[in-house]
């Protein structure tokens, strides 16, 4: 019992020094939110343990795009279903396994050899915390400077690239996300499984890169207000985008 207790405390010293853990309530407090995900930025958060963020909006602000309900359960259940998930599953891991510093990008850099747990709930909450930055209320539109001139050089206008977005969306069988990201500098849009992200080291990952948009096309996302209706749901999509994160992304994407 005793050396169980000290074990436990040992990891969950370790944990808290090496996880590092992003200060998840602290990254969607700002548009900048999602360039500091990606710029692997680490804060201390109170025991090394991984938190749900706050949305930057509240529950109704992407109606009628997006309704209050979905958003409600959406980031309340699911995403902190995930956060609960990712903290367990890392209690389970000696610190030293994951390396330090410890960002959620460089445990998917290995999570071919770290326990499927990580790769499932890292994911979801990497990914949903991302998503909730690629919306905002009255968003929509086009995205402006650099990523709208490298979208349209790469998929010839935007109207283009949209259908592609969509298509990907819509071909993910199951669930999963659809991405656009940022390649050996070139612009690539695709799709991955589960709460896989392109920032993981497997070979089923089909769409490899440094995320500038992303969709969440998981039943969970829709089904409420739009049932089977992914079509709907992406067109819904497209009314709430937040350009601005995804501008920002790009412009610090490496
Ligand atoms: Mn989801």
């Amino acid at each position: 019992m005793e050396n169980n207790n000290s074990r436990r405390n040992f990891l969950k010293k370790s944990a808290a020094i090496t996880i590092g853990a992003l200060a998840t309530n602290a990254i969607l407090n700002k548009t900048q939110a999602a360039v500091n995900l990606v710029e692997n930025e680490i804060l201390p958060v109170d025991g090394g343990k991984y938190t749900l963020p706050a949305l930057p909006y509240a529950y109704d602000a992407l109606e009628p795009h997006i309704d209050k309900l979905t958003m409600e359960i959406h980031h309340s259940k699911h995403h902190q279903a995930y956060v609960t998930n990712l903290n367990k599953a890392l209690e389970t891991i000696d610190g030293n396994v994951l390396g330090s510093p410890q960002t959620l990008e460089n445990i998917f850099s290995k999570i071919d050899k770290l326990p499927v747990a990580l790769r499932n709930n890292g994911g979801g909450h990497y990914n949903h915390s991302l998503f909730w930055a690629m919306m905002k209320p009255n968003g929509g539109g086009e995205p402006k400077g650099k990523l709208a001139d490298a979208i349209k050089s790469t998929f010839t206008s935007f109207d283009e690239f949209k259908k592609q977005f969509a298509d990907a969306s819509m071909k993910r069988f199951g669930s999963g996300w659809a991405w656009l990201v940022l390649k050996d500098g070139k612009l690539k849009i695709g799709s991955t499984a589960n709460q896989d992200n392109p920032l993981m080291n497997l070979d089923s990952v089909e769409i490899k890169g440094t995320p500038i948009l992303t969709l969440d096309v998981w039943e969970h996302a829709y089904y409420l207000k739009n049932q089977n209706r992914r079509a709907d749901y992406i067109a819904s999509f497209w009314n709430v985008v937040n350009w601005e994160t995804a501008e920002n992304l790009f412009a610090t994407a490496k």
